[in-house]
């Protein structure tokens, strides 16, 4: 009899359309100002780029698959033992990994709404059930209503922060509140992803916090934000123990992080002058950002990571999508969000100075 491919279950995956890159050869296409895709506008450390040129030769030789090196700097960092520290080709893999070491078919998953897709996605794959939590009106996750959605099928409840899309990061009482009260067969994911930004603005150590947690969770973080290393493709999840890990282990396809990515982000991590410099001339601008949106009318959402959330201002006529539209006529890429409500709202990553004046002036145009 004949069959349908792919299966029903991977058919019906619900995920937004990521956005087209073609890049022109291997370069990145200089001809659009990508502020779409959360990446750092700046290089990465010349440390990680000198590492990474360094391992050129050795393409022929498989990678150290436990990332022994990457993994006891981030324990001597943290303060985790390495048997708790799990690397991924993003920190992406590892989050769909979460899910299906959490979920069996039919069981729920509490997830905020909007929020990054991949841990939901990771929910569809291994035949959950999303139960989807609308995020307070400020972007931030909304902990009370998400705990008052939890029911005895309840596997893995997922919190962003700060919140991607939207930039909100959660306090200590609610982090406290999630982990004390996400019942104890129930694994607690904490994606992490601008964990430097929310870090240098005084954000709560959710790691620290963590340590009071009874049951089971991991803490995702990654390399492509903060680190300036998307391309390379690394990111690490802590674990509240070592099945986590070894779960992680066996859903593993294979050698996932790759020698190149290993060596500059490792030499990236160490680097904490140039992560600081970095943190500073991203937050200056998004604060300079941030003016000139407000002063263009818009409604800025606090952010503590590298993009800002922005609700159209009340006077103007046009959609959120209409102005991603005509910003990509000139050459500028932002993304539009179905949020907070019909007319929608701007998520715009924070770029260079001269990047960020020129979507200025190209907003007060559209807007004109
Ligand atoms: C960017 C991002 C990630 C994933 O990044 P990787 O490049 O896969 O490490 C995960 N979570 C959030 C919230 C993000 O914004």
């Amino acid at each position: 009899m004949k069959h349908l491919f792919p299966i029903k279950k991977v058919r019906e995956i619900v995920f937004p359309q990521p956005p087209v890159i073609a890049d022109r050869g291997f370069e990145v296409d200089g001809s659009n100002v990508r502020m779409n895709l959360n990446e750092s506008p700046f290089p990465p450390s010349p440390k990680a780029i000198h590492a990474a040129v360094a391992t050129l030769g050795s393409f022929n030789s498989y990678p150290d698959h436990g990332c022994s090196s990457l993994a006891a700097a981030v324990s001597r960092q943290t303060g985790i033992p390495t048997n708790r520290i799990s690397f991924g080709n993003g920190s992406g893999e590892l989050l769909v990994a979460l899910a299906m070491l959490s979920i069996e078919p039919g069981d729920e998953a509490v997830v905020p709404t909007p929020t990054f897709p991949t841990c939901p996605k990771g929910v569809q794959i291994a035949a959950g059930k999303l139960v989807s939590v609308p995020l307070r009106s400020d972007g931030v996750n909304d902990v009370p209503a998400m705990l008052g959605a939890i029911t005895a099928k309840t596997r893995l409840f997922y919190l962003c922060t700060p919140n991607n899309p939207t930039g909100g990061t959660l306090g200590q009482a609610d982090i406290l509140r999630a982990i004390e009260e996400v019942p104890e067969n129930c694994l607690l994911v904490i994606d992490e992803a601008y964990h430097e930004f929310s870090a240098h603005g005084g954000g709560p150590d959710v790691l620290a916090l963590l340590s009071s947690r009874v049951g089971p969770w991991a803490v995702t973080r990654s390399f492509s934000k903060a680190y300036c290393l998307a391309g390379l493709r690394v990111g690490y999840a802590i674990s509240s123990g070592t099945e986590i890990q070894l779960g992680l282990m066996q859903l593993r396809p294979n050698f996932n992080v790759n020698r190149v990515a290993l060596a500059a982000a490792t030499e990236a991590y160490a680097d904490k002058a140039h992560l600081e410099a970095t943190l500073d001339k991203t937050i200056g601008e998004r604060n300079r950002l941030g003016d000139g949106l407000l002063a263009l009318g818009f409604e800025v959402f606090p952010s503590q990571a590298n993009f800002l959330a922005a609700g159209l201002p009340t006077a103007t006529q046009v959609s959120a999508q209409d102005i991603v539209e005509k910003l990509k006529q000139g050459g500028i890429l932002i993304q539009a969000m179905p949020w907070p409500n019909q007319r929608g709202s701007l998520r715009i990553t924070v770029s260079s100075r001269e990047n960020n004046d020129r979507f200025l002036s190209e907003l007060r145009e559209i807007l004109a």
